[in-house]
């Protein structure tokens, strides 16, 4: 027996994955990683795989950089843990002034404050939160998020109550907050866009229901797990403009497209537009560390100020035991360091940019019906042939030394943004050949 086979078995009396049927997981002979260099991940037999998916979305620089490991280490070695609850820290302190100066700039308010969470999800709860708070707290309770066809926030109840994604979210129905969905903008219907009719519908939602909604919460330029369903920038122009004209917050949430994913800093730079909260996660420490932040314009920050003659505390009454963890922060602070000192959007601009011309041919063989991208945030949509034709794909794939994960019959990449050429040849290669054995 290899020792990945010892391990499996072991696993699989012991442990429950995310987003797994236990039924048919040691079926699908997992990978059990034992180490990981760059953008290669390392199983406990030795054998190698292509990381073409950073992780989850999240090793933007690959794995082990030196600045990462050296700024942790150094972080471990004078504060491993302290609370944001009555205390604050250099590492926390320093990681919100380089966000705040990060942050997207246009049409709409400057993001000046930055709230932290512990992942995606708990971002965009504090998010909701705050936009709901904010409401309360600015004229009157409006207690309803409008919410995009296909969205996905996150698992936690209140980023599910924002989805629409439908084998994710149907189950949990019952237990949501009141929302008021609308088209997607992403949607592939008829093998359109429908961005014009995605702002029709924004619109007369809004017409109809604007009075009692807080928030409008978008994934801008691209919806991540709804199978990489890009949008034009006009729809976020109409959501900033609709959100003013009926006093409604934008959130952005950027936890898939943030930190140079889409070839930009943030999706939001695509059009031109900020909002008034911006949640993202992810990427922001490189993939090392589980941190996740908000950013919030001043007028947000504003509303949760005391004031005399208050009959409620305006405080918002929320954060994790591990918010803004030093560790997390330290690293997050290197990750941007090496990202501005190595031009690492121009690197991820240039991969993706790369990476579209290399796709081409497999965007023309017939089993193959959309390759969507933005940046490195790319989709390939194979025809179904089987009951999980997304899964067999990644799976040939990775016989040929490439670990890849879809959604639905949709294959992912996201590599890391300095993926060098010779991988990133490797992975389209691999695609290509797995697009035939399994299409072919
Ligand atoms: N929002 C978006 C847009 C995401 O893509 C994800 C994760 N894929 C989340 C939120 C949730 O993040 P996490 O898994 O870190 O909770």
């Amino acid at each position: 027996m290899s020792t990945s086979a010892e391990w499996i078995a072991r696993d699989a009396a012991a442990v429950w994955h995310p987003f797994t049927q236990h039924a048919t997981w040691t079926g699908d002979d997992p990978v059990v990683v034992d180490r990981a260099e760059g953008p290669w991940l390392i199983d406990v037999d030795g054998r190698r795989y292509l990381d073409g998916v950073s992780s989850l979305w999240t090793t933007t620089l690959g794995h082990g950089h030196p600045d990462i490991d050296a700024a942790i280490t150094a972080q471990l070695a004078r504060l491993d843990h302290s609370t944001f609850l009555g205390t604050t820290h250099t590492p926390g302190i320093e990681l919100s002034e380089a966000l705040i100066a990060l942050a997207p700039k246009g049409t709409g308010p400057d993001l000046t404050r930055v709230f932290y969470a512990g992942d995606g999800s708990s971002a965009v709860e504090a998010a909701l939160k705050i936009a709901y708070q904010y409401s309360t707290q600015t004229g009157r309770s409006r207690p309803k998020f409008v919410r995009l066809e296909h969205a996905y926030h996150g698992d936690t109840l209140g980023a599910v109550a924002v989805g629409g994604h439908r084998l994710f979210h149907d189950a949990y129905k019952p237990l949501l907050l009141d929302t008021i969905g609308v088209a997607s903008p992403g949607d592939r219907a008829n093998g359109r866009h429908r961005g014009a009719v995605a702002i029709a519908e924004l619109q007369a939602a809004m017409r109809r229901d604007g009075d009692q909604v807080c928030a409008i919460i978008v994934e801008p330029m691209m919806q991540g797990a709804a199978g990489m369903f890009d949008h034009d920038a006009a729809y976020l122009v109409a959501a900033r403009e609709l959100a003013d004209a009926y006093g409604a917050l934008l959130i952005f949430d950027e936890v898939a497209t943030g930190f140079g994913r889409t070839g930009k800093m943030w999706a939001a730079e695509h059009a031109g537009i900020v909002p008034d909260l911006l949640t993202c996660g992810k990427g922001i420490t490189g993939g090392y560390l589980p941190l996740s932040a908000v950013l919030a314009a001043e007028h947000v920050y504003d509303a949760f100020l005391a004031r005399p003659g208050d009959t409620a505390p305006r405080t918002f009454f929320h954060g994790h035991t591990y918010t803004a963890n030093p560790l997390c922060c330290a690293a997050a602070l290197a990750n941007l360091r090496v990202m501005g000192e190595q031009n690492v959007i121009g690197q991820a601009a240039r991969l993706g940019e790369r990476l579209g011309k290399l796709l081409e041919p497999v965007a023309a063989k017939p089993g193959v019906l959309e390759v969507r991208r933005l940046g490195t945030m790319i989709g390939v949509e194979v025809a179904a042939v089987g009951e999980r034709t997304g899964f067999e794909v990644c799976r040939a794939a990775r016989e040929r030394g490439v670990w890849l994960r879809p959604l639905g019959d949709t294959v992912v990449l996201m590599p890391p943004l300095t993926l060098g050429d010779d991988e990133t040849d490797l992975l389209v290669s691999a695609l290509d050949a797995a697009v035939d054995e399994v299409l072919g």
